[in-house]
């Protein structure tokens, strides 16, 4: 490990999606970057990361931190002046047992941010969370749409959910009760679906979504919608949330135009459709979905989210951060074409 320069930001997760354009966007910002990785070993899970740090000319090296041993991260904290933590499970289908994922991604949280509140160096943590820590388990606001004073409610969350919430309340309780505020802010960003172009031939929870619809093995549209985003501006907002000022103490939601699933596969398949790609465009109903789920574990954890529209508000990260988000027509495309270029989807001729 090498001594960082002052400004340094350690990320956690950097094998991950959204860590892996955090840290882009955080180079082509000038910032040295320390990220880290739980599996030493599989350095080719973040090959690309050190090849563009090369292209880029910037400083970026890697320490081994796993989210439940204490083992590694006062060592990773070490120096830095930030620490972006982006690292939590986001598994594909339910998991089998709840711990799995709530105990990783709340311990995980607390040990980031002690090893940062003792350290010498650490000014400000931003935690990535989710808008599944507001609106899960809630009605839909009668009027408007849900803001960061709502939280979801545990007794209703699926296990992802859960964790996500139950990891930023540990979060903001520990900061609360931090006896000397002055040692180190905290900021949450609450992303909705992110999606957008892969950095490596791996496809992550989110972008499956899109994956799904283009290698049609969805054959129909589950009634669903996001909120979606693309994962560059979530990279900008974390790094938006880092520099602000006005940041600490505070939640930011991120999310992007709402777009129903149908929709999402009618942009696709305008785009793709004549290269081949035959995306489905009808209507899955709701009792071929619980068929269907029986069978899939991923159309499992949708079911919950069915005929739910999404109403969040990013009004106050636009207001406070000045972040801005792309339009999600051009996220999909994008998307989709990053899907082609990995050789993950191919056209059916
Ligand atoms: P991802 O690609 O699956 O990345 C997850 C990262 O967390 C990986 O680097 C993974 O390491 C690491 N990780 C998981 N369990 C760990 C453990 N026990 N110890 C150490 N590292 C562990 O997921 P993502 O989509 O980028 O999500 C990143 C963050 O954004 C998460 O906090 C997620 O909840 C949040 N988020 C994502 C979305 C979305 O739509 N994608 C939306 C809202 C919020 P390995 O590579 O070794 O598995």
């Amino acid at each position: 490990m090498s001594s960082p320069q002052p400004g340094t930001v350690l990320v956690t997760g950097a094998s991950g999606f959204v860590a892996g354009h955090c840290i882009e966007e955080l180079l082509r910002h000038g910032y040295a970057v320390r990220g880290t990785v739980r599996d030493p070993e599989r350095a080719e899970k973040v090959a690309h990361l050190t090849a563009q740090a090369a292209d880029l000319g910037g400083r970026l090296d890697f320490v081994a931190a796993r989210l439940d041993t204490d083992e590694g991260w006062a060592e990773a904290v070490d120096g830095c002046t930030f620490v972006l933590h982006v690292a939590s499970p986001n598994p594909p289908s339910v998991p089998r047992t709840e711990d799995e994922i709530v105990q990783p991604a709340v311990e995980g949280t607390l040990r980031v941010l002690r090893a940062s509140a003792a350290s010498d160096t650490v000014q400000r943590v931003v935690l990535t969370s989710s808008s599944l820590a507001v609106n899960a388990g809630r009605a839909e606001p009668e009027a408007g749409r849900h803001t960061e004073d709502d939280w979801s409610l545990i007794e209703n969350c699926s296990p992802y959910e859960k964790s996500k919430t139950l990891a930023e309340r540990a979060a903001w309780n520990f900061y609360h009760d931090l006896p000397d505020k002055s040692r180190l802010d905290l900021v949450t960003i609450l992303p909705a679906l992110v999606l957008g172009p892969l950095q490596r031939a791996e496809v992550n929870t989110s972008n499956a979504v899109v994956q799904r619809l283009l290698d049609r093995s969805m054959p129909a549209v589950p009634d669903l919608g996001f909120s979606l985003v693309d994962v560059r501006d979530i990279a900008t907002a974390h790094r938006l949330a880092m520099e602000s000022p006005q940041a600490p103490g505070n939640r930011y939601l991120c999310g992007g135009t709402y777009t129903s699933m149908l929709d999402m596969a009618r942009v696709l398949a305008a785009e793709f459709g004549p290269a081949g790609f035959r995306v489905p465009t009808r209507r899955l109903p709701y009792w071929a979905m619980w068929l269907a789920a029986r069978f899939d574990p991923a159309l499992r954890l949708a079911l919950g989210y069915v005929g739910r529209p999404e109403r969040l508000s990013s009004q106050k990260a636009i207001d406070e951060l000045g972040w801005t988000a792309r339009p999600a027509a051009r996220t999909l495309r994008e998307t989709g074409q990053s899907l082609r270029d990995h050789h993950i989807v191919h056209a059916r001729r």
